[in-house]
Formats: structure tokens, C-alpha cells, sequence
């Protein structure tokens, strides 16, 4: 199988990005965190509830809108060849509102969350990158955080290899997006917009 990461021009000449209301940002402190599995170190915020009120720099929309904090917006045409075509990496798809300027706009979108796979980076094979150590606390294996972590529950999980995300995150670069080549040629079949070029081949 072969690997990508997502890497977008969030600022696209040509499509529109997407910014949230600062005034409407919500969290809900009650809901636990998403946690690495392995040393249980907190690897998000909380979670952002609504209202999911978004408001987009030009009318040209994508399929995929980009755009801060974190956000990867779907259209509604992708949610339903999502569906059609069982990917798998979205745990959920939340329905937002979208403005331009002050006037809201009637085409659905859906803010996604991904699922995390327990993928990690290959430094033997990724030579380019300096890794950063810090010899004086443990790391965990799994999330890169270091620090005095629970690094024992070694045997609670293990490494699944039959769960295979078309799109997912990995623990150690919580910002970033991968996808295999199933969910490249999902979208290339389906005329997916504002994704086909963002496509790095991981090697
Ligand atoms: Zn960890």
C-alpha cells in the first residue's frame, strides 16, 4: 500500500479557506481528551463544541475547505461518497454554517474528525528529519511526548494491523494529515476538488 501526506495550500488563490467566529469558539472541558494509548498523555484540547459558525474568504468552494484552528471541512457531496464508497478514518462529520461576509451561505459542509492510527513514523526511512531528543526524560514511543509519562502499559495495546484508516492521524504529528492510496484514488474517482494536489507520496 502506498502512503501520503495531506499537504494543502491552506491559502489557496483558488478556493476558498474557512475561519471560525472567535466569538463562538466553545469547549467542553467535561469531555476527556483524546489520549496516546500508550503512555496516556493528553494528545488534543478539549473538545470544540459549537456553534459551528464558519466564515469563508471567497464563494468558490472546494470540497475541501481548509482553513485554522484545524479545520477540514467536507462538503456534502463528499460525506455521501464517503459513505457510498466505505472509507474509513472519519469519526465523525459535524454539520457547520458557513458566512461570507454576513450572508449565509446554503451549501452544506461538515467539519470532520479523524481517527488516529497507530502508524508511526519511520526515522530510519525518513532521513531528512532532525530528531529531537531530550535524553534526560523518557519518551514515549508512540506519541514522541517526553516527560514522565505512564510508559508501562506496553501491554494493554497492541499494534492492529488489519485496521487500515484510508485517512488518518498519527499520535507523533498531531497536526498533520495521511491518507493511503485508496482514499487518493477515492477522491481522484470521484472528482473530489481542492485535494488532488496536495498529495505527498511518503516514501
Ligand atoms: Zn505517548
Amino acid at each position: 500500500m502506498n502512503y501520503y501526506k495531506i499537504d494543502p495550500d491552506i491559502f489557496s488563490e483558488k478556493w476558498a479557506y474557512g475561519e471560525v467566529y472567535s466569538k463562538c469558539i466553545k469547549y467542553d472541558h467535561t469531555i476527556k481528551p483524546i489520549t496516546c494509548p500508550l503512555c496516556g498523555r493528553d494528545i488534543e484540547g478539549s473538545k470544540w463544541l459549537g456553534t459551528y459558525d464558519i466564515i469563508v474568504n471567497k464563494k468558490k468552494l472546494g470540497d475541501i475547505i481548509y482553513g485554522i484552528p484545524n479545520l477540514f471541512l467536507v462538503s456534502e457531496r463528499f460525506v455521501s461518497a464517503c459513505r457510498k464508497f466505505n472509507i474509513k478514518g472519519f469519526s465523525n462529520f459535524i454539520e457547520v454554517n458557513l458566512y461570507y461576509r454576513s450572508e449565509k451561505l446554503d451549501d452544506r459542509y461538515f467539519q470532520t474528525e479523524i481517527n488516529y492510527s497507530m502508524k508511526k513514523v519511520d526515522f530510519a526511512k525518513e532521513q531528512n528529519r532532525k530528531r529531537v531528543t531530550n535524553k534526560s526524560l523518557p519518551k514515549c514511543s508512540l506519541c514522541m511526548k517526553s516527560g514522565n509519562g505512564d510508559l508501562d502499559n506496553w501491554k494493554k495495546i497492541y499494534f492492529n494491523e488489519d485496521l487500515e484508516f484510508d485517512i488518518f492521524k498519527i499520535y507523533e504529528r498531531r497536526g498533520e494529515l495521511y491518507c493511503n492510496q485508496n482514499f487518493v484514488d477515492f477522491c481522484r474517482n470521484n472528482d473530489i476538488t481542492n485535494i488532488g494536489n496536495y498529495f505527498k507520496e511518503i516514501y
